[in-house]
């Protein structure tokens, strides 16, 4: 359908949990050459916490306040930068949606946009620095422009997916920037940057979960 309501979001984040806690150790690994050996477990800790509150009987059944209870989770049980970061994003996300039961495919594009800014805003990386964000860039620009292109919302977001993928194999041969990998210098190259890692498992479960 076009329309992602409140219980396809919620997949969407188990989902991503449940991906996360899969490749925790593939995630750690990277984090182990280029970082401290963590973002595996600290995602997956945050996620584990996003899907407690998930579990909730009284999560708020409405997508606003529900993304919101998710990005506070995030910040407040993960350490590392990822956990304000990741949690940014779903706190940026909530108040673009807003108090809803579902979103249409520009709704949702803003809501994207909106995440991405509140990352950029807090992490102030920029496209290249071989961050998250050179999957979560791509992403989504891809999905706007598909919409934009008039593909049906199944395309967009597959193209988002599909879009993060590529931009976090081409962190492999950046110089890193911005956090802990940027401490390594030209060492930092030949290296795939774990966050753009998990960030391109977050737009495929979102392909996942949101295609009928
Ligand atoms: P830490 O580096 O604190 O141990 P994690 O290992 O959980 O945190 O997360 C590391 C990831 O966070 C990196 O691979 C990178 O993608 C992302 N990251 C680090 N700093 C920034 C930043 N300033 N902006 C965007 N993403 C960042
Ligand atoms: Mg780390
Ligand atoms: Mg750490």
């Amino acid at each position: 359908s076009e329309i992602v309501d409140v219980t396809t979001l919620r997949s969407w984040l188990i989902r991503f949990a449940g991906d996360v806690e899969e490749h925790a150790a593939e995630l750690t690994e990277l984090d182990s050459a280029i970082g401290d050996a963590d973002h595996g477990s600290n995602l997956a800790r945050g996620m584990k916490a996003v899907v407690s509150v998930l579990a909730d009987d009284s999560t708020p059944p409405s997508i606003g306040p529900m993304l919101k209870q998710s990005g506070m989770a995030l910040v407040s049980t993960v350490g590392g930068a990822s956990g304000p970061l990741y949690g940014t994003f779903f706190l940026r996300m909530a108040t673009a949606a807003g108090e809803c039961d579902a979103l249409g495919p520009d709704s949702l594009a803003a809501a994207f946009r909106a995440g991405l800014e509140g990352v950029v805003a807090r992490g102030k990386a920029s496209a290249g620095d071989k961050t998250m964000l050179d999957a979560l860039i791509p992403a989504v620009d891809a999905f706007e422009a598909a919409l934009g292109e008039g593909k049906p919302f199944g395309d967009a977001i597959r193209a988002a997916a599909d879009a993060a993928e590529a931009g976090r194999d081409a962190t492999t041969g950046l110089l890193a920037r911005k956090g802990r990998a940027s401490y390594l210098g030209e060492r930092s190259v030949g290296h795939q940057d774990p966050g753009a890692t998990s960030t391109a498992l977050l737009f495929r479960a979102a392909a996942t979960t949101m295609i009928d």
